[in-house]
């Protein structure tokens, strides 16, 4: 048992989450959103796009490896009405609300829980479901 699971969480009884595609965390203010060589590989490949065309428009270096680009006013490169890359979106945004640096604290799980209208509908995520996606982006 890590130390990660051998302590109380404020989610021990589950959180229900289910995305309602509203964009609200693909818009506003600039943010980095990680995208490994595979992830880019399988997004290039769901829009009929070569890997290189993905990597020369759709990317931007970052220290340590790389993030989607955005548009001008902060939005994800991809997010028009909608996710277009919605069944292959890279980790990060699979995994999202349920990171690490969210859960960390009730404070700013509180705070994504306002700007979040898909936590409290849908399925119930287990603490253990929950703690294995935290895993997962580490
Ligand atoms: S803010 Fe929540 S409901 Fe809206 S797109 Fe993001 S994860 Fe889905």
């Amino acid at each position: 048992m890590t130390e990660i699971d051998n302590r109380s969480y404020f989610f021990d009884a589950g959180i229900r989450f289910q995305c309602q595609q509203c964009g609200a965390c693909c818009t506003g203010a600039p943010g980095v959103v990680r995208v490994s060589p595979a992830e880019a590989e399988a997004m290039a490949a769901f829009l009929n796009m070569s890997v290189q065309h993905f990597m020369e428009t759709a990317v931007r270096e970052i220290k340590g490896g790389m993030s989607l680009g955005e548009k001008d006013d902060g939005r994800c490169i991809f997010y028009e009405e909608g996710c277009r890359v919605y069944p292959v979106r890279p980790a990060q945004c699979r995994t999202y609300p349920f990171w690490f640096s969210v859960l960390r604290s009730e404070d700013r799980w509180q705070q994504v829980v306002r700007q979040c209208p898909g936590i409290g509908r849908g399925r119930l995520f287990s603490r253990e479901e929950i703690l294995q996606i935290v895993r997962s982006t580490f």
